[in-house]
């Protein structure tokens, strides 16, 4: 990949592409992580005298949508960087390109949503091409938006002078530790909703692992295929003998799977709610498993133990739900609690759970891109890294 070792970037005006995809509420940025995130990149371009123009999406829009504008960022923004302005038009109008012409060194533009563009997730060319007039080189510093090939990401890529920022380079060579050459014992352990969502990433990490820890919903999926009682929790009915071939391929390249052997149960998702602990393969309807048990926290723990790279997964039950958090908080702890080795947590729901139980700065890692990096370690690249090199 090319980085910024390899751009001089005095006096150029640079097309940065970021994640701002962050969550506001009444037009209040609620947690600048991925703001704070990029700094690094942008200081970096402005000591050295650049102008900067950044793109970034923001949700879902369907067209424009005042909903998802960027101004509520531009405003985050401002709270660290001097000079920061919101152009409040689509990234690929004459108005957008004319307000950044004007743009001095050390200055700032923030672009409106670019998925108010059309042709953003397209890829269209034509869009990609009124992109690379807004700058004279291009910093992709998206990891979160790596593994789509829409516009702002790799269309443009092509078209102008471009590499890798620092977060994009953190990101890469952190996950890329977990496929390349990592340090023996390596220990995956993968929870949350489905199997499905991570068959790929399971599949590609096997061959190079010694321990597979399942916990959360998707846990359900294998107990049932090995015979097991599991009353009314989440079941991919469609995915047991998927479930079993992966066991047995885990057998025979010498894989130890740890399966909770408890599970902390209720007959709904509430706050609160009355509870009961079962064996993980006896759990009488109308009771479903929410969270890994007590015994299997311990057991978890100590399969953990000695480990020298851990790569974590999707929440071991519904940590969004107290007591349903107590499962992820303590394989949390014990991945946490591991001396010297190294730690890499990924996906969306896994990283807000780290961050919310406080544990983040006891990780080696924590991945700001989920879909991404669960993509990069199914497939060992991304379209947004493939562009760069
Ligand atoms: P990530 O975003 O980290 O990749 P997922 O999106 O795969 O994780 O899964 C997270 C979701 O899985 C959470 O919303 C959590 O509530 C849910 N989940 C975990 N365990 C269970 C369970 N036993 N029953 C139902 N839902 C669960
Ligand atoms: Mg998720």
């Amino acid at each position: 990949m090319r980085t910024l070792k390899d751009l001089d970037p005095r006096g150029k005006r640079v097309l940065v592409r970021v994640d701002y995809n962050v969550p506001i509420k009444e037009g209040v940025v609620q947690d600048d992580t991925r703001i704070q995130e990029s700094l690094p990149t942008l200081r970096h371009l402005l000591e050295a005298g650049a102008s900067l123009v950044l793109l970034s999406h923001l949700g879902r829009p369907k067209g424009v949508d005042p909903k998802y504008s960027l101004a509520p960022v531009a405003e985050a923004l401002g709270r660290y960087l001097s000079g920061v302005r919101f152009v409040p038009h689509s990234p690929g109008s004459d108005q957008a390109h004319q307000a950044v012409e004007a743009l001095a060194p050390g200055e700032v533009a923030l672009l409106e949503n670019v998925r108010f563009e059309p042709g953003e997730e397209k890829n269209d060319p034509d869009l990609a091409a009124r992109y690379a007039r807004l700058g004279e080189a291009f910093v992709l510093d998206a990891f979160g938006s790596a593994h789509r090939a829409h516009a702002s990401v790799v269309g443009v890529a092509r078209l102008l002078p471009s590499f890798a920022g620092f977060l994009m380079e953190k990101e890469v060579k952190a996950l890329s530790r977990l496929l390349r050459d990592p340090e023996k014992p390596y220990a995956v352990v993968i929870g949350g909703a489905k199997v499905s969502d991570k068959i790929g990433v399971i599949e590609n990490l096997l061959p190079r692992i010694d321990r597979l820890l399942i916990g959360g919903a998707m846990a359900f999926t294998f107990i049932k295929a090995l015979g097991g009682e599991v009353g009314k929790s989440l079941v991919e009915e469609d995915r047991l003998d998927l479930a079993k071939d992966l066991l047995r391929r885990a057998e025979s390249l010498g894989v130890r799977v740890h399966l909770p052997v408890d599970v902390v149960a209720a007959e709904r998702i509430e706050a609160g709610v009355e509870t009961r602990t079962f064996p993980a393969d006896a759990i009488p309807v109308p009771y479903m498993g929410l969270d890994i048990g007590p015994k299997t926290q311990v057991a978890f723990a100590e399969a953990l133990k000695g480990a020298r790279t851990v790569f974590w997964n999707g929440p071991m039950g519904v940590f969004e739900v107290p007591p349903f958090d107590q499962g992820t908080l303590a394989v949390g702890r014990a991945v946490a609690a591991l001396e010297g080795a190294f730690t890499v947590v990924g996906g969306g729901d896994s990283v807000a759970a780290v961050n919310r139980l406080g544990l983040k700065e006891r990780f080696s890692h924590v991945s700001t891109g989920g879909g991404a990096s669960l993509e990069y370690l199914e497939k060992g690249t991304l379209p947004g890294i493939e562009v760069l090199e």
